[in-house]
């Protein structure tokens, strides 16, 4: 998908979204499915069960914020625009998951900025790291792929508002890059 023609560029409402429509509208149907088959599977012992487990966790730096994953993503874009360039000191890369997918604890730790009128950015109140970025109106939260632990499973896909990127590094990996 495209950014939304309507949404002018400084403001960058959603620009982490419109790729990521099909990762809401496929997955909205099966997390409590697949959950409940897979307590079931743990509690009969069945080992050899082929289920798709995702248990990808993260954190912020200090640990006092940690997130726990239900679902797997299944896209990462890398956003180079003005706001993620500012909030993280580089670019940021993301995926998308619906907001009942992510568990947090620690949630008074996070300071939320509003950095614009739909989209707010979550980050550690002591340790400052960014780890949510959120369009207010929407049922789905971009989870920094930084602050997940272990293997995340994903590969970049995309690279958006690389209009915006800055002239000290290249992207040279190949993937497909939107202007905005
Ligand atoms: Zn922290
Ligand atoms: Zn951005």
């Amino acid at each position: 998908m495209t950014p939304n023609p309507s949404l002018k560029a400084p403001t960058h409402y959603g620009s982490h979204a419109w790729p990521l429509g099909r990762l809401r509208s496929s997955s909205a149907a099966r997390p409590s499915a697949s959950a409940s088959v897979a307590g079931l599977a743990r509690t009969l012992g069945l080992a050899n069960t082929h289920i798709a487990m995702p248990a990808l966790r993260g954190s912020c730096q200090c640990g006092s914020v940690s997130f726990a994953l239900s679902e797997q993503p299944t896209e990462a874009t890398a956003c180079h625009c003005v706001q993620c360039r500012k909030q993280s000191g580089h670019f940021f890369a993301s995926v998308n998951l619906p907001k009942a997918a992510v568990s947090i604890v620690g949630e008074q730790y996070i300071t939320w900025y509003q950095s614009s009128p739909k989209v707010r950015r979550g980050f550690c109140s002591k340790c400052g790291s960014w780890l949510f970025w959120e369009p207010v109106l929407r049922d789905w939260t971009s989870v920094a792929l930084g602050s997940i632990d272990g293997p995340t499973g994903v590969q970049l896909e995309r690279h958006i508002f690389v209009a915006s990127k800055r002239d000290y590094y290249a992207i040279a990996d190949g993937l497909p890059q939107n202007e905005r």
